[in-house]
């Protein structure tokens, strides 16, 4: 049986249309399935950034405002624009997603005065639930906050989003792939459902730009924001963006006033004069050079097509879940993730008691194996994140040929329960 499904592995690799897309980044020895925490670096990132840092910034200094950057942060948002299915001046990039999903939030609860409910879901990346409850603590006084529990971790129903909203629902903040269990929510349907209630709907988009087709236009989409950093292999802490509907803008007030969302900051007035454009949602000078360390990860899957990526990521996530099923179960794993595609992001966690010793395990060899680096959540999930511009199958038959050896060994008992400070 194993030696089948090696075969598959290979014949699927062959067939790969996109295979030729590993070529353009940066690869070591390693097996490395956690695109959906830090994406790998493309080798053009290195080439660019090198000569901005030599030339702009070190030979034409200050003069590079004029000649490069003060439109690289417009150029960086049509191409996040063109992923996520948005207009180019529906996307603002700076700062970090949590600046960004406080910035909409902030803006959306003031606007809606009137209304006190906040809905969000116990699948919701913890940062955006803190942001929230500061909110209430700092500002929204009268405000309350919902979080809708999941049964079994892995996924909520359209229907018990739905029986929460009500009139007096102000926002409703999901993350639209969530961060543990990869389960992805429709947008449309979710987006009609508040829509009929009257309630705005802000998405955070950190694990599905770059992961699945996103379409905030078509599918009616308010608000949302994303990191860079993850499928759209940015580099470390590389800028985040947030998206508002062309329509809502003017409605939405930044509460950071800062010289960037000035009309015209290079005036120096005293007084503030907000942009009537996505700049609005600007706050201080751009990061240029994590800026500028983005565009060529988000060249490289435009090229690739985000419908191609999709096809792509959903054979390698199945062809996972069916090494797990049969290699794996037996041995005490259980799949902590959707096992309909179509309900699912790009990364599949599997759960085991001993889950965070064989994560270790698998980054730290003891036999000469690859390193295999996959993340770990609390409170056993080993979370292996498929990034289909470079990941082959090959490698997805070695990863679970390995965790089984690990396994099977008990080589994982090398390891205690303290953690490493990033997991
Ligand atoms: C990774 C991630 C974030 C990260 O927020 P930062 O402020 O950029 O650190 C936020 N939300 C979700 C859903 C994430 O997956």
């Amino acid at each position: 049986m194993i030696e089948d499904f090696k075969q598959k592995a290979l014949k699927l690799d062959k067939n790969d249309k996109l295979a030729h897309f590993r070529n353009q980044f940066e690869i070591g020895d390693e097996i490395y399935l956690d695109g959906n925490s830090l994406g790998r670096l493309p080798k053009k990132t290195l080439e660019l950034s090198t000569n901005l840092i030599q030339n702009q910034w070190g030979k034409r200094l200050i003069r590079s405002w004029n000649e490069h950057w003060i439109e690289l942060p417009n150029k960086v948002a049509a191409k996040i624009a063109q992923i996520v299915g948005a207009k180019p001046d529906e996307i603002f990039v700076g700062d970090s997603t949590s600046i960004n999903f406080y910035k909409l939030a902030f803006a959306a609860l003031s606007f809606q005065n009137n209304k006190t409910k906040i809905i969000t879901d116990s699948l919701n990346f913890p940062t955006d639930i803190y942001v929230l409850q500061g909110l209430i603590e700092q500002q929204f006084k009268n405000h309350s906050l919902s979080i809708i529990k999941s049964d079994d971790e892995i996924s909520i129903s359209d229907k018990d989003i739905e029986q929460t909203l009500d009139e007096n629902t102000a926002l409703l903040t999901l993350s639209h792939v969530v961060f543990k269990s990869a389960y992805k929510y429709n947008m449309q349907k979710i987006n009609d459902l508040a829509h009929k209630k009257g309630v705005l709907v802000l998405w955070d988009l950190s694990h599905s730009a770059g992961a699945v087709p996103v379409n905030l236009n078509e599918s009616g989409a308010d608000m949302a924001v994303g990191c860079t950093y993850k499928y759209l292999n940015g580099g470390p802490g590389a800028p985040a963006f947030l998206y508002i509907r062309k329509d809502l803008q003017e409605k939405l007030s930044n509460p950071i006033w800062a010289w960037f969302s000035h009309d015209k900051p290079f005036d120096f007035t005293l007084d503030y004069e907000v942009k009537n454009d996505i700049q609005r949602f600007a706050t201080g000078t751009p990061s240029v050079l994590s800026l500028a360390a983005i565009e060529a990860g988000l060249d490289i899957m435009i090229e690739a097509g985000m419908e191609n990526l999709r096809e792509k990521s959903v054979a390698q996530s199945s062809f996972l879940i069916e090494l797990v099923e049969n290699l794996l179960q037996p041995l005490g794993f259980t799949i902590a993730s959707p096992l309909n595609a179509e309900e699912r992001g790009s990364h599949i966690s599997i759960q085991h008691q001993e889950g965070y010793k064989i994560n270790r395990a698998m980054i730290e060899p003891v036999d000469g194996s690859p390193s295999i680096i996959p993340d770990f959540r609390p409170p056993n999930n080993i979370r292996l994140g498929i990034a289909p511009l470079y990941n082959t199958f090959e490698e997805i038959f070695q990863t679970v040929i390995r965790i089984k050896k690990i396994v099977e060994t008990k080589e994982f008992e090398r390891f205690g329960d303290e953690k490493l400070t990033v997991v």
